[in-house]
């Protein structure tokens, strides 16, 4: 299995990367997390047939805004979209006078909106509500034997602790700086994230969706990873290109 960051910018673009997306390749699916305007990269990665499954943590734009650029896809597969109840009525404002609507792309579009819980298809997995200034779900997602959890635009809560439990890979956003304990909305700070992981014996954490505001230069991720590592070691900060495989 393999994870590639397409997107690690949290709120808006910058030289350091663009904003959330995650592409993850497993046996049978192209599964990707978050609709950020790194979503413009996805073609040069998803090179055979395979079902493409894209789950949205929440509608705050830094997390579907790159809707506006899959015109420019060719797929011969159907793109499933799943969010939370209201995501169908949500990404609405992809349309005219926008931009083109979901109708006139070049492939199918189908929206599923989820209930917060467990599901079976068209994989085992579990979305549960975090904290954040709107509805914003976290998910683990059972894929190849493997638990992934990707828990974005959050304080530290419960479903977080939960959905990380024992995961193999945990994806958490890390939009505070080491030391940094808010910014109006929760977030986390490198060490909160690697509390988490290490609370639910997960096995490795990516830290992704740098707030563009607080991290300018890359060398701060770094600093972040090395604040982290001295709680949970097995920590790694992501950018922009960056493949993990497992
Ligand atoms: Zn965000
Ligand atoms: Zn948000």
């Amino acid at each position: 299995m393999k994870v590639t960051f397409l997107g690690t910018n949290g709120w808006y673009p910058t030289e350091c990367g663009n904003t959330s997306c995650v592409l993850i390749e497993s046996e049978k699916y192209y599964v990707v997390l978050d609709a950020g305007d790194g979503i413009y990269k996805l073609d040069g990665y998803v090179k055979t047939e395979k079902p493409i499954h894209l789950f949205l943590s929440h509608l705050h734009l830094d997390h579907i805004i790159g809707f506006h650029s899959i015109g420019k896809f060719r797929f011969k597969q159907e793109l499933n979209i799943y969010g939370l109840k209201g995501t169908k009525d949500g990404l609405q404002i992809f349309r005219h006078p926008y931009t083109a609507p979901f109708s006139d792309l070049p492939f199918p579009v189908e929206i599923h909106d989820l209930q917060e819980g467990s599901h079976d298809s068209p994989f085992p997995f579990t979305c549960r509500l975090l904290l954040h200034a709107d509805p914003c779900l976290g998910y683990r997602l059972e894929l190849d034997d493997q638990a992934i959890t990707y828990c974005t635009d959050t304080g530290i809560c419960d479903s977080l602790s939960e959905l990380a439990q024992n995961a193999t890979l945990l994806i958490t956003e890390c939009s505070l700086k080491p030391g940094q304990n808010t910014c109006g909305w929760p977030h986390l700070n490198p060490k909160d994230a690697a509390s988490i992981a290490k609370q639910a014996n997960a096995k490795k954490l990516l830290l992704t969706h740098f707030d563009a505001n607080f991290y300018r230069t890359l060398k701060d991720r770094s600093d972040a990873e090395a604040a982290a590592k001295e709680i949970f070691k097995n920590t790694v900060h992501a950018y922009d290109g960056l493949e993990v495989e497992f």
